[in-house]
């Protein structure tokens, strides 16, 4: 059976032009960046290049590139290495649906002295800004607002907010791990001070993220030891996956236009094939404004869970909207905050293509799903008769 795999915003194929580039610094080129001889250096200078990759992305400078681990050690950093620095202010602005690495970096602040203020949502998922920004004040010590959601797909406006926030003194941070190498990020103009980026979510390997910091930005590193990064982030570097996300920067950069027409293309045939097959579907979340490659889709009645298993006997990967809490299974917090009906909340499955995504793949997805619902609500409680 060969795999249909539509759940890129869960995590992305490495590009084999990706493979190739990092693979010669495992077993080869293996020394460390931060040695004084010539095989060490070699490698240093590697590193180099995929800074300048990155900021070349991202319209920054490569001195401003901070590598980490993670999209959560991004989030976490910035969160914490802000809070640090900024002294006596103790309020925290977010939203209600940050992925967790945020949410939970705040919520657990706010057991240590902190006032966090999440900011909600509308039905269609986009951000109530005219709330965050009465919300801003002489306490606010930092506002984090993710660029877009890894559920819905929905931009948020983060470039005015940054610079209404910027306004009032406060320091801004994006999360940028579902945006950045799908839709362009220019930070040459930009007023975000820290932006958060995933390897995996943009076709390089797990294990390697990126905080920006813009120069001047006072942040108290979260990682102490070494010098790496600046001071930045001690530890020495995964060179592989450093690498490897340099190269795949410069392949995202090269795919931008692609990301938004072909894979945009696709996901709207696929979204539109599904709406018109399966009765009581509906898109979740700012269909005008969402990321090129997500459709999050409602079947009305019946389990993400049971939906999700059927795909999967035919190599369809995808991801609901629930999560096993407890034992029992629990709308996601994002469409919870949107106000989605339980009904159609439990019921909700999220597509995710990418540049790999086919036609044909679409097409087979499309035409499992109405036998696959129809089935579903045979065996549904909530289906009136
Ligand atoms: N932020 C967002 C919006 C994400 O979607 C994810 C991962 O799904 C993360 C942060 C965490 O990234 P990582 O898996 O690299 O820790």
């Amino acid at each position: 059976m060969t795999t249909v795999y539509m759940d890129n915003n869960a995590t992305t194929k490495v590009a084999d032009e990706v493979v190739e580039e990092m693979l010669p610094y495992f077993g080869q080129f293996y020394g460390n960046p931060s040695s004084m001889h010539t095989f060490g250096g070699q490698v240093g200078k590697k590193i180099v290049e995929a800074r300048e990759r990155i900021a070349s992305l991202l319209g920054c400078s490569p001195d401003e590139i901070v590598f980490t681990s993670c999209g959560t050690e991004s989030d976490n950093t910035a969160i914490r290495g802000v809070l640090e620095s900024v002294g006596m202010r103790r309020k925290i602005i977010t939203s209600r649906v940050e992925h967790p690495a945020v949410l939970g970096m705040c919520r657990q602040l706010e057991g240590h002295g902190y006032m966090v203020v999440e900011i909600g949502v509308d039905k269609q998922g986009r951000l109530n800004v005219d709330e965050l920004k009465n919300c801003v004040d002489d306490d606010t010590a930092l506002v984090t607002i993710m660029h877009a959601n890894n559920e819905t797909g929905v931009i948020f406006p983060v470039e005015e907010i940054a610079r209404f926030v910027k306004s009032k003194g406060v320091v801004f941070h994006t999360d940028a791990v579902q945006s950045v190498g799908k839709i362009p990020v220019n930070l040459k103009d930009s007023a975000s001070d820290l932006l958060s980026i995933s390897g995996h979510k943009l076709h390089a390997p797990k294990g390697v993220g990126v905080l920006y910091v813009r120069k001047g930005t006072r942040l108290t590193p979260f990682m102490v030891g070494g010098h790496q990064e600046s001071g930045k982030r001690a530890g020495t570097e995964n060179v592989p996956g450093i690498i490897a996300l340099g190269k795949a920067c410069e392949l995202a950069e090269q795919n931008i236009v692609h990301e938004n027409t072909v894979v945009k293309g696709l996901r709207d045939r696929l979204e539109k094939k599904i709406l018109e097959t399966c009765p009581d579907s509906f898109v979740n979340g700012d269909v005008e404004n969402r990321l090129p490659n997500t459709s999050n889709i409602s079947f009305e009645y019946i389990e993400g869970e049971s939906i999700l298993m059927m795909l999967d006997r035919y190599g369809i990967c995808a991801s609901s909207g629930s999560a096993c809490t407890s034992g029992s299974l629990e709308p996601s917090h994002v469409l919870r905050a949107m106000g989605v009906p339980f009904t159609a909340a439990h019921g909700s499955i999220r597509y995710s293509l990418s540049r790999y995504t086919t036609e044909q793949e679409v097409d087979f997805a499309a035409e499992k799903m109405p036998a696959i619902v129809n089935r579903l609500r045979e065996l549904s409680p909530f289906v009136k008769t």
